[in-house]
C-alpha cells in the first residue's frame, strides 16, 4: 500500500460514494492498523446523519460495537458485518498489504432499516472500486510528480524533487538516485538521496559500494528491504532509483507494488530527466567553449604566465566537479603559481612523467589508497619543447569521453604555449633591459674620464638595476691583503677596509669569475660588512689581474636571478674598462701638467691656476726664482749635476710650501711659486724660507734670487697673468742686480 492513508482513502471514498444507494444515510470511516479513527465522511451528500450514541471522534478507538468490529477485521483480515441493538449496522473492510498485513480498515455505519441488501457482498463488490481508487491515486500522484519535474533546470534539483516526492508517497525508508554509466553500473560520485546523513556515512553509499560493477535491473532485493529501478531513455542508462530501509527500520518492507510504482515513475520521469541532462550537457559544452575562448583571449592579451596557469587550474574543477587538477612544471615553480615541480626521478613511471616523456595524452586507471581512480595526463606542449604536465584525476574509475580528453588536451596545449610565450617574452624583456643598461652605461662612462664620477655612476646604476640593499665598488689594496670600499650605496662604508680572506673575496680572487652566493634559512653569508643572504660579486680585471670587485648584497634569500648574475658580469666588464680608462687618463693628465725633470707643475698649468685665482680669489702672491750663476754649475760639474741641483732646489721648494700652493718650472732653471689667498708678508716669509733652505742644503751649493709680486682685487682690478709675472720678473731682475741670493718685493 502506497501513499498517505488519508489520500488513498479520499480516492477510494470517491468510488464508494458513487456506488452507494442514493439517499441512504450512513457514515464512511477510516482507521489505521491499530483501529484508531483517522477520517469520517457522511455518505448521504448534503444530509448529515448523526445517530445518538454513536461516538466517532478522531484519533481514538470508536466506542462499543464499532470497536469490536474493527478489531475483528484487523485480526481476521476478513470483511465483518454486524448489527447492534440500536438498529445500526456496522461493516468493516480490512485493507490488506500484499504480505497480508492489515494496514487500515474502511468501515460503514448505517441505520439497519435502510439496508435492505447484503452489506458484506456489497463491500466485497467494492474491492475492485477501492483498487480503482488506489490506481487512480497512483496515476494522479505519478502525473503530479512528472508535472513538478518540468520546472527544474538542473539534474540535481530535478532528482532532489523526484526522490523527495517518491519518498512522500512510499512512506517507508529513503529514496535515492545514483548516476549510471553507459554499461548500467552505478557511479558513486554522482548521487542524490533523501537520507539525512553526512557524506561518506549514508546507507545508500554503502549499498552502492556493495553493488560494485553489477549492472542495475529493476528488482527487489535483500528480503524486500531494497528496491532498485533504472531510468533509461532510448536505451541509454541515466540514473537508478533506489528505495532502501535503514537497518533499524524493521517494522516494514517493500513489495511488488512499490516496485511497480517506482517503475512507473522511472518511465514517466525519464524524458524530463533526459531533457535536463541534455540541456546541462549543452550548457557545460557552451561553458567550456566560452572558457576556452576566454582563455585564448587572455593568453593573447596577457603575457603573465601566472594568470594563465591560475585560470586553467580554477576552470577545470568548475566544469568537472569530481575531478582534481594538478599542474606540473619542469622548472622551479614560482611561489605564486598553483603548480608543482615535475620530478622525473622521484615520480618515475607515474602517469604525469610518462605523459611528459612520451609527449602525448595518457589516460589510465590507478589504484590509490584502495580506491580506483582515473588519471588523465596531458603534456604542456609548446613549439620549442614540453614545459610540464596538466593532470586531472577523478575520484573513481571512469571512462572519459573523447570530448573530455580533447578538451583537456587543448587546455594543456594552451598552457604550454602560454608558458612558452611568457618565457620568450621574459627573455626578450631581459635582453632589452640589458641592452638599454649597457647602452646607457657605455654612453655615460664614455662621457666621463673622471674616476670619482665613474665610481658614483656605477654605484647608482647598480643600485637602480638590482634593487639590492647594498652595493659597492671595492679596490684591492697594494698589500694584496685588503679590499677598500671605494664607493657604496651606504656612504658610511666608504673607505672601509675588509680582509681579502673573507670567503666571497677569496673565491673571486681565486676564480677571477663572477660569484653568486645564496644562504637559505636564518643564517647569513660570510660577509662582514652587512648581514646578507644573497650576494653577487664580479671581479674588475685589469691586465689579467683582479684590481677590484663590484659587489651587491641583500638580506633577502634568493634575491638575485640568473639574469641579474649575467647582467652584473656585463657591468663588471664595462666598469673595469671605464675605470682603467679613467686611471690612465688621470696619469696622462698628470703627465701633461707635470714637469718631467723636477716633478713640479708645468708653466702652462701654473698660468691656468694663476688665471683662475685672479678670477676667483681676492688676493694672492707670486714668487719667481732664478738660480744664481747656474751656467757656472754646468760648466764646473757638467749638465747632469746641473739637473740634479735643479731637482734638489725643486724638492726644497715643494717641502717649503703648502698643498694649496703651486710650484712650477717656469723656464730652464727658473722656477715659480704661486700662493693663492696669501698676502705679501706671508709670501715674503715663504720666499725667505726657500732661499735659506737652498743656500744651506744644496750640494754643490747654489743660491737663488727671487722676485715677489702680490695682487689684490681691491688695488689691481682686471690684472692680467702677464702683468703679474712682469712685476715679479722686474723684482727678480732687481735681486740679481742687488747682489743675488736675496728676495726683492715688487
Ligand atoms: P745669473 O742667473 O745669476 O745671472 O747667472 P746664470 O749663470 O744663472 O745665468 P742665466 O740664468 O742667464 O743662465 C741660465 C743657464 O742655465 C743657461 C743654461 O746653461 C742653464 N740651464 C738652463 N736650463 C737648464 C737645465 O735644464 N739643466 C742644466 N743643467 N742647465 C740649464
Ligand atoms: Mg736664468
Ligand atoms: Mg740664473
Amino acid at each position: 500500500m502506497l501513499g498517505k492513508l488519508e489520500t488513498v482513502f479520499s480516492y477510494a471514498a470517491h468510488f464508494i460514494l458513487q456506488s452507494w444507494p442514493e439517499k441512504r444515510p450512513g457514515i464512511l470511516f477510516l482507521t489505521d492498523s491499530t483501529g484508531r479513527l483517522i477520517n469520517t465522511m457522511n455518505m448521504q451528500v448534503g444530509r448529515p446523519w448523526n445517530p445518538q450514541g454513536l461516538d466517532l471522534s478522531l484519533h481514538a478507538m470508536p466506542a462499543g460495537k464499532a470497536s469490536e468490529l474493527i478489531l475483528k477485521a484487523l485480526q481476521t483480515s476478513e470483511i465483518v458485518v454486524e448489527a447492534d441493538a440500536d438498529a445500526l449496522v456496522y461493516a468493516a473492510f480490512p485493507l490488506r498489504e500484499q504480505d497480508g498485513h492489515v494496514r487500515a480498515v474502511i468501515g460503514i455505519v448505517a441505520p439497519t432499516v435502510e439496508i435492505s441488501f447484503d452489506l458484506a457482498s456489497y463491500l466485497r463488490g467494492l474491492e475492485p472500486l477501492i483498487r480503482m481508487g488506489y490506481d487512480a491515486y497512483i496515476q494522479h500522484a505519478t502525473s503530479h510528480i512528472i508535472v513538478e519535474l518540468s520546472v527544474y533546470e538542473t539534474t540535481r534539483e530535478l532528482l532532489n524533487s523526484l526522490t523527495r516526492q517518491i519518498q512522500d508517497i512510499i512512506q517507508k525508508g529513503y529514496c535515492s538516485a545514483v548516476c549510471l554509466s553507459e554499461e548500467g553500473t552505478v557511479m558513486m560520485h554522482d548521487m542524490v538521496t533523501t537520507e539525512d546523513a553526512p557524506r561518506g556515512q549514508s546507507h545508500i553509499e554503502q549499498i552502492v559500494a556493495e553493488m560494485g560493477t553489477t549492472p542495475i535491473v529493476a528488482s527487489i532485493l535483500r528480503e524486500n528491504r531494497l528496491v532498485m529501478v533504472p531510468i533509461s531513455w532510448n536505451k541509454r542508462m541515466l540514473y537508478a532509483l533506489f528505495l532502501h530501509l535503514s537497518p533499524d527500520e524493521t517494522d516494514c518492507l517493500f513489495d511488488e507494488r512499490d516496485v511497480a510504482f517506482l517503475q512507473e515513475v522511472a518511465e514517466k520521469a525519464s524524458s524530463a530527466l533526459w531533457r535536463v541532462m541534455m540541456s546541462e550537457d549543452l550548457r557545460r559544452e557552451a561553458n567550456k567553449k566560452n572558457l576556452l575562448y576566454q582563455l585564448m583571449s587572455k593568453i593573447q592579451a596577457s603575457i603573465d604566465v601566472n594568470d594563465v596557469l591560475h585560470e586553467i587550474v580554477t576552470s577545470i574543477p568548475s566544469l568537472y566537479p569530481n575531478y582534481s587538477v594538478e599542474l606540473f612544471l619542469t622548472v622551479e615553480p614560482d611561489a605564486t603559481t598553483p603548480v608543482k615541480q615535475l620530478s622525473l626521478q622521484e615520480d618515475e613511471g607515474s602517469t604525469s612523467t610518462r605523459a611528459y616523456l612520451e609527449g602525448k595524452l595518457i589516460v589510465e586507471n590507478i589504484e590509490e589508497n584502495d580506491q580506483r581512480k582515473t588519471v588523465i595526463a596531458a603534456p604542456l606542449l609548446g613549439k620549442q619543447g614540453i614545459y610540464g604536465v596538466l593532470q586531472v584525476t577523478s575520484d573513481q574509475a571512469v571512462s572519459p569521453t573523447r570530448y573530455e580528453t580533447d578538451y583537456i588536451s587543448i587546455l594543456a596545449d594552451t598552457a604550454g604555449k602560454a608558458f612558452e610565450n611568457a618565457q620568450l617574452y621574459q627573455q626578450s624583456r631581459n635582453l632589452i633591459r640589458e641592452l638599454r643598461l649597457i647602452n646607457e652605461m657605455a654612453r655615460q662612462l664614455n662621457r666621463s674620464l673622471n674616476l670619482s664620477e665613474i665610481l658614483e655612476f656605477v654605484t647608482t646604476m647598480m643600485r637602480a638595476t638590482f634593487d639590492a640593499e647594498f652595493c659597492a665598488i671595492m679596490r684591492k689594496q697594494t698589500d694584496e691583503e685588503h679590499f677598500q670600499v671605494l664607493a657604496s650605496s651606504m656612504p658610511e662604508y666608504a673607505g672601509k677596509l675588509l680582509s681579502a680572506s673573507e670567503k666571497p673575496f677569496q673565491q673571486i680572487l681565486q676564480n677571477k669569475q663572477t660569484l653568486m652566493l645564496a644562504q637559505p634559512g636564518s643564517g647569513t653569508l660570510p660577509f662582514s660588512l652587512m648581514p646578507s643572504s644573497s650576494l653577487m660579486g664580479v671581479p674588475l680585471v685589469v691586465e689579467g689581474e683582479v684590481s677590484g670587485i663590484l659587489l651587491v648584497a641583500d638580506p633577502r634569500y634568493h634575491f638575485f636571478s640568473f639574469d641579474d648574475y649575467k647582467l652584473l658580469e656585463i657591468f663588471g666588464q664595462h666598469a673595469s674598462l671605464a675605470m682603467t680608462n679613467a686611471v690612465l687618463h688621470n696619469e696622462m693628465e698628470r703627465m701633461v701638467i707635470t714637469d718631467n725633470l723636477t716633478n713640479l707643475y708645468t708653466r702652462r698649468y701654473l698660468n691656468e691656476r694663476v688665471k683662475a685665482s685672479l678670477e676667483q680669489d681676492s688676493y694672492g702672491s707670486l714668487i719667481l726664482i732664478d738660480i744664481d750663476y747656474f751656467k757656472n754649475v754646468n760648466d764646473t760639474f757638467g749638465h747632469q749635476v746641473g739637473d740634479e741641483v735643479l731637482i734638489q732646489v725643486s724638492n726644497l721648494i715643494r717641502r717649503s710650501i703648502r698643498d694649496s700652493d703651486i710650484a712650477a718650472r717656469w723656464g730652464g732653471e727658473e722656477l715659480a711659486v704661486y700662493l693663492p689667498r696669501v698676502d705679501k708678508t706671508t709670501a715674503h716669509a715663504v720666499a725667505e724660507r726657500i732661499r735659506r733652505c737652498v743656500e744651506n742644503e744644496t750640494s754643490p751649493r747654489v743660491t737663488i734670487s727671487s722676485g715677489l709680486a702680490k695682487w689684490s682685487k681691491e688695488h689691481d682690478s682686471n690684472l692680467s697673468v702677464e702683468a703679474l709675472f712682469h712685476q715679479a720678473d722686474l723684482a727678480l731682475y732687481e735681486a740679481k742686480n742687488s747682489g743675488r741670493n736675496q728676495v726683492v718685493l715688487a
